[in-house]
């Protein structure tokens, strides 16, 4: 068996472990991040029948992806990286989910090219918890007002929250400041949780996990 099938079924069992342990009654999906993995990586997942798949950039992203969803036409495919306004349109072309809206100008070209195009993503907004210089995302004290004014005035289909806790710290922290500002939003998704935190996620309640060295090893880069 491949190692990343291998890795893939260990973490699957770990997270029913948690939530049965814990009472859960969410069922979080496993987003494997392919970012710089190429296409006979990526494939004995696919042949697997796995359906989540993300990644970063969007050249990358369509390089990638274009071919592999020939033949896997049920993959869900979600963008997780920073976000360019000016690749908005290649974004809805290309992505089931968008996990990194964080900003007005994006959220209006994603509207714009959503009704060019007449498709819909599933969006995530961004939030910069731990209100870090380095790190992209809407201000916590700014997320209801970005969220009623991409719902109401930009008919975006807004499912959830999504973060990225800081490196050096307890995640849980974050990961629970942002499940309270979901609940407060009635909103239904959260995506949270990375290799080396998903276990954490999973107790705040993260529907989605984006998973990239637990399930294809160390990247290079
Ligand atoms: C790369 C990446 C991940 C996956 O990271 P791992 O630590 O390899 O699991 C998750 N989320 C985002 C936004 C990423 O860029």
């Amino acid at each position: 068996m491949h190692e990343c099938i291998q890795n893939l079924n260990s973490i699957t069992n770990k997270v029913k472990e948690i939530i049965d342990k814990n009472n859960l009654k969410t069922d979080p999906k496993i987003i494997a991040i392919t970012k710089t993995f190429e296409a006979n990586k990526i494939l004995p997942l696919l042949e697997k029948g796995h359906l989540h798949f993300g990644e970063n950039k969007i050249q990358e992203a369509e390089n990638k992806w274009m071919q592999l969803r020939k033949n896997f036409k049920n993959i869900e495919l979600h963008m997780v990286g920073k976000l360019q306004s000016n690749k908005a349109k290649k974004a809805v072309m290309l992505f089931d989910y968008i996990h990194s809206l964080d900003n007005y100008k994006l959220a209006s070209k994603i509207s714009q090219y959503e009704n060019q195009l007449n498709k819909k993503t599933k969006i995530f907004i961004q939030v910069n918890v731990a209100d870090e210089n380095q790190k992209s995302g809407i201000k916590l004290e700014e997320v209801n007002k970005f969220y009623e004014y991409c719902k109401k005035n930009l008919s975006l289909n807004i499912i959830g929250l999504m973060n990225l806790p800081p490196a050096d710290e307890d995640a849980s922290e974050y990961f629970k400041i942002l499940r309270n500002k979901s609940q407060e939003l009635n909103l239904n998704h959260l995506s949270m949780g990375m290799s080396s935190d998903y276990d954490k996620a999973i107790l705040y309640g993260s529907t989605f996990l984006r998973l990239g060295s637990a399930i294809l090893g160390k990247r290079k880069i």
